[in-house]
């Protein structure tokens, strides 16, 4: 009979002797109450919140097996060797197991043998399964990445609808369903389709203290922006960049690894062998750079991706809350990092305009997309856009690059007029280049061929300089005021909500920045800096220890301890397997399986 860890220990005692952590988090020890007690819930939770701790201490706690249904084959393996290096007994059910170790998982389950199996909804929902999981004794059933139940959701899975009949078919065995992004419409739609109406909610707060976020505008050459960021601000670190197309991810990572960078590209078109093993290499060694599209990244739980960087816009906040919610896990400072541009723009609105959707759909997404350059534009604190958004709220945070190096906004009636009106002048169908050129006067052959030195708004924005008009004509832009021509030539045209503005009857405040700006402000510490407090050649030493150790068991770095327990452990210098042991993120098994090993190396830099 399981009952490995819980016989007498209650909750908390197994989160410090089995995990290693002094206490719980936020909603944790209600939720894991409230599971053990036999409750169903919904948790929902961001990204690097804990979630996985509200199933897999509860299944310590309650006879027979949890079974955890996650969509993502990689997520599990990952999941099972963490697992296994606390020394809890877990095991992966899916496609890449041969039928022998199948039949191997499944007679240990029954026997007790097993504490927690990962499972892929198509094997579970199989009669098959569900008539050998009646053979068990189950914990409970943990349902992660539980939007996937939302029809309306980007990351439908049909498989997740079937997941209902747990309830029916196990009555009395707990359910947890758990996810990131879930806003009021998808959470009631999982309560729904999981049957979970009886079960609590618990719904953590959507900040991410440690994420710095950081906007700007595109200079002449944003990926030298992007260079400078990662040379400055993250050498030697892991990141991910987000790009829009194929050929945007491979061109840029070519380009980065010409810079001497370890960038590697990751998307759908390429081989599936390459792909898999770029994702290894990022999981498994440090320092690697992902440039994806955003078929990269559900499932990613590396903990120590220190930057995310977007050199493309999202395609809405949702989308880039989700993204760069994949850096710092591990809760140490990370960066949210993006820059872009008017053409960035165009390019999203375009895809909207141009796809099948139907006409509310398409509104519906123009509407996303203005929140997206409002949060861009904003000359407030970025997290309480971003947190406003999603109905949440907090004080200016001090960590966003608007509140650290606040933006100086200007009285831009009148500019915005000469602008407007320049675009009015020359017929709608001209892009911000020639525009500029016009207002600030310029004698081009197209200028005098189109006889646009003739018109009254010719050369009456001088008081600007071409970036600078850049940046007004982008905001004019974000604002609604101005729309790129979506047929795709990029020239702008007014918009109804103009006319207030030009007949002068709503004043405009734009903001000064991407005038002198290059670069997106200060950066968050990457983990050298922050090392540099503790000892860093210590810190060095104990990462390559811990990269040989994953090697040999051909497991990731940071299944065995994180950045975070290396950088203590570096600070403070433990002298003995006692005091190694309050370290968080120690527990038992781990103190046992590599306690010495890290004390030597500690021991080697005494004095
Ligand atoms: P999520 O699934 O919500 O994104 P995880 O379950 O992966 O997050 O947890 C994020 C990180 O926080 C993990 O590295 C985990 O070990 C750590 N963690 C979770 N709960 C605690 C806790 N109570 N104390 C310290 N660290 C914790
Ligand atoms: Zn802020």
């Amino acid at each position: 009979m399981s009952l490995p860890f819980a016989a007498q220990s209650s909750p908390l005692e197994i989160l410090r002797t089995v995990f290693g952590y002094d206490r719980f988090r936020g909603a944790q020890a209600e939720i894991v109450d409230h599971l053990i007690a036999g409750g169903d819930a919904l948790v929902l939770m961001p990204t690097g919140g804990g979630k996985s701790l509200c199933y897999q201490l509860p299944t310590l706690c309650r006879p027979g097996v949890g079974v955890v249904v996650s969509p993502l084959i990689a997520l599990m393996q990952d999941q099972v060797s963490a697992l296994r290096q606390l020394g809890i007994k877990a095991a992966a059910l899916n496609s890449t197991l041969s039928y022998g170790e199948q039949v191997d998982v499944e007679r240990q389950m029954r026997g007790g043998d097993i504490d927690i199996v990962y499972v892929a909804p198509e094997r579970l929902m199989t009669d098959a399964f569900l008539t050998q999981l009646e053979r068990c004794d189950i914990a409970l059933f943990a349902i992660d990445e539980a939007h996937c139940v939302s029809q309306w959701g980007h990351d439908f899975r049909p498989e997740y609808l079937q997941l209902a009949t747990l309830h029916q078919r196990f009555p009395n065995v707990p359910r947890i369903a758990l996810t990131a992004t879930a806003d009021g419409p998808t959470r009631r739609e999982i309560v729904e389709k999981l049957h979970l109406e009886q079960g609590r909610q618990f719904v953590a707060g959507f900040d991410r203290p440690n994420i710095r976020y950081r906007v700007a505008a595109k200079g002449s050459s944003a990926r030298s922006q992007l260079l400078h960021f990662i040379k400055n601000d993250h050498a030697g670190d892991a990141g991910i960049i987000y790009r829009l197309s194929r050929a945007k991810v491979d061109e840029t990572a070519a380009w980065l690894r010409e810079q001497g960078l370890d960038a590697l590209p990751y998307h759908a078109g390429l081989d599936k062998t390459v792909r898999a093993a770029n994702q290894d290499r990022f999981l498994k060694e440090e320092g690697v750079i992902i440039v994806a599209t955003i078929a990269f990244g559900m499932g990613i739980d590396k903990p120590n991706v220190r930057f995310v960087a977007h050199l493309d816009l999202p395609k809405s906040l949702e989308a880039y809350y989700q993204e760069t919610g994949r850096a710092g896990r591990d809760g140490l400072p990370a960066d949210a990092w993006m820059v872009y541009g008017m053409q960035d723009v165009a390019r999203l609105r375009q895809m909207v305009e141009g796809s099948e959707a139907g006409e509310a759909q398409k509104r519906l997404e123009h509407r996303k997309l203005d929140a997206l350059l409002g949060f861009c534009e904003t000359t407030r604190c970025r997290r309480q856009v971003l947190l406003e958004y999603f109905s949440d709220a907090c004080e200016p945070c001090g960590n966003c690059d608007t509140c650290l190096e606040p933006v100086e906004s200007f009285d831009g009636s009148v500019a915005a007029q000469k602008a407007l009106s320049c675009v009015y002048r020359t017929g709608q169908r001209f892009g911000a280049g020639h525009l500029i050129d016009v207002l600030m006067g310029a004698e081009t052959e197209r200028i005098t061929a189109l006889g646009h030195d003739k018109l009254s708004t010719w050369g009456i924005g001088r008081e600007f300089g071409k970036e600078e008009w850049r940046s007004i004509f982008r905001q004019l832009v974000a604002a609604g005021l101005l729309r790129v021509d979506i047929a795709g030539h990029g020239g702008l045209a007014l918009t109804e909500a103009c006319r207030a503005v030009l007949r002068g009857e709503q004043p405009i405040r734009l903001r000064r920045d991407a005038v002198k700006k290059k670069s997106a402000g200060r950066g968050a510490r990457g983990v050298r800096a922050l090392a540099a407090d503790a000892d860093e050649a210590l810190f060095q030493a104990l990462r390559t220890l811990r990269l040989e150790l994953a090697r040999e068991q051909g497991v990731p770095p940071y299944v065995i301890f994180h950045d975070s327990t290396l950088l203590d452990m570096a600070r403070d210098r433990p002298g003995s397997l006692e005091e190694l042991s309050q370290f968080s993120g120690v527990g038992r098994a781990k103190l046992e399986k590599y306690g010495e090993s890290f004390l030597e190396v500690i021991s080697l830099f005494e004095g």
